[in-house]
């Protein structure tokens, strides 16, 4: 395991049956209040690829995508669940264990043709990254990868992005 791997891993707190029974949330709050960890976080996903944009999807990927499209010199394009953002949007649905979800972004979020990573902090099943990949094609942008800082292996989300590149930080 990498050096940064340990470092993000060590900082990630389990918490049992949290939001309900049978989930173990994975709680990065320890790792964002290490400023070196957070640093050494923000540096690594803001080089992983020359992009115009980096999605953050809400809510704890705003918190990575935002300083990594600073430190890119990338713009910072929030993806948000429905009903949050105020101008035109395209959305996207997608199941979740119990019932669906729905996110959106805005229509004109991108210029055609713009290079984009989405960031997330923890990939699990992949409905969610899934969706995110497809609001990002139906705006007119190509999307370069997916970032995430945990990937939770057991659930195989991986397989559902369909060979979009994904960058897991830690996989468990
Ligand atoms: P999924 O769509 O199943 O891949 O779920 C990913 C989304 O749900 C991400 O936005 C995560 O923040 C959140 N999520 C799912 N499972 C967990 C977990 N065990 N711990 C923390 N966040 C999770």
């Amino acid at each position: 395991m990498s050096d940064l791997s340990r470092l993000i891993l060590d900082r990630i707190r389990d918490v049992p049956d949290y939001p309900k029974p049978g989930i173990l949330f994975k709680d990065i709050t320890p790792l964002l209040s290490d400023p070196e960890a957070f640093a050494a976080v923000t540096d690594e996903l803001a080089g992983l690829h020359t992009v115009d944009k980096i999605v953050g999807i809400e809510a704890r990927g705003f918190i990575l995508a935002a300083p990594a499209a600073y430190r890119a010199r990338a713009g910072f394009v929030p993806m948000r669940k429905k009903g949050k953002l105020p101008a035109e949007t395209l959305d996207a649905s997608y199941d979740l264990e119990y019932g669906s979800a729905t996110i959106e972004v805005h229509r004109d979020a991108f210029a055609p043709g713009d290079r984009v990573l989405i960031v997330d902090d923890v990939l699990a099943t992949g409905g969610t990254a899934r969706a995110a990949v497809e609001l990002v094609r139906r705006a007119g942008a190509e999307v370069v990868a997916v970032a995430v800082l945990m990937e939770l292996a057991f659930l195989k989300g991986r397989e559902r992005l369909d060979g979009v590149g994904l960058h897991s930080l830690v996989i468990v």
